[in-house]
């Protein structure tokens, strides 16, 4: 797999305004925010995109989406609650081919999603 900016990330060959981390996620805002808060999450173990998720343990991707969930209470947005978006290949304008899930809070967001 081709190595990506968040593979650098993860390594700390790049910097990032991280909010979390632990031994296998790490949460850090995104450099583009499309909201007050807006927070990418990544697993520390690479997974491509959504599509790999079937193929993955499960219990990694319990602990990715538990955490997920979790990032989005310490950055306080349960009260309000907030958007989870998965990006998910070139018509889903997946731009970094390694799985990130956006949490966006701290407005209102739109439906449909363009
Ligand atoms: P995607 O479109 O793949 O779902 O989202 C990729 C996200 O990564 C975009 O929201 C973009 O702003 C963000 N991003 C791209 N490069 C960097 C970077 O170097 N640092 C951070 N923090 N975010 C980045």
């Amino acid at each position: 797999m081709e190595e990506t900016i968040f593979d650098k990330i993860i390594a700390g060959q790049l910097p990032s305004d991280k909010v979390y981390e632990d031994e296998n996620v790490l949460a850090f805002r995104d450099i583009n925010p499309q909201a007050p808060v807006h927070v990418l999450v990544v697993p520390k173990k690479k997974v491509k995109d959504f599509i790999e998720i079937q193929h993955n343990d499960v219990t990694q991707t319990g602990i990715f989406f538990n955490t997920v969930s979790k990032v989005a209470s310490l950055l306080g947005l349960e009260k309000g609650g907030y958007r989870i978006v998965l990006n998910c290949g070139e018509d889903g304008q997946q731009t970094v081919e390694y799985l990130h899930a956006h949490i966006l809070g701290d407005r209102k967001m739109n439906w449909p999603p363009g």
